[in-house]
């Protein structure tokens, strides 16, 4: 999608500080970190929300939480705890539309959500 932010992200037509990469995934720093650590872990595949996933698209989002697991862990947040989010259309407050998975850490976070 060629107006898309992630994908020009994913295109490398604006900067991001990549942390994982494979053939499916990629992870990067957030821009306005809400935490210690916040990372945006995101598919190549441009789906726009939650709301357009399809049978398809199953494992490749067992795929974004087991990538969030493995950088929880690097980063030491495993056994103190780190929240993943999806956000998903205007009443959560998406702003991106392509879907990403928010991991937040290195600090108590509070719940419920505002
Ligand atoms: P959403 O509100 O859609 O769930 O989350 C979008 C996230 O993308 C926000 O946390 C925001 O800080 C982040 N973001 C927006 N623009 C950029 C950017 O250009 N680079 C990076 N790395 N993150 C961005
Ligand atoms: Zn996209």
């Amino acid at each position: 999608m060629s107006d898309c932010l992630f994908c020009k992200i994913l295109a490398q037509e604006i900067p991001a500080n990549i942390i994982y990469e494979d053939d499916k995934i990629i992870a990067f720093d957030d821009i306005q970190p809400q935490a210690p650590h916040h990372k945006l872990i995101i598919p190549r595949k441009h789906i726009a929300t939650l709301n357009e996933l399809t049978p398809e698209d199953i494992y490749l989002t067992g795929h974004l939480l087991y990538v969030a697991q493995q950088l929880a862990k690097k980063l030491g947040t495993a056994d103190t705890g780190y929240r993943v989010v999806m956000n998903c259309n205007q009443d959560a407050g998406q702003a991106v539309y392509h879907i990403h998975l928010h991991l937040l850490g290195g600090r108590k976070l509070s719940w419920p959500p505002g």
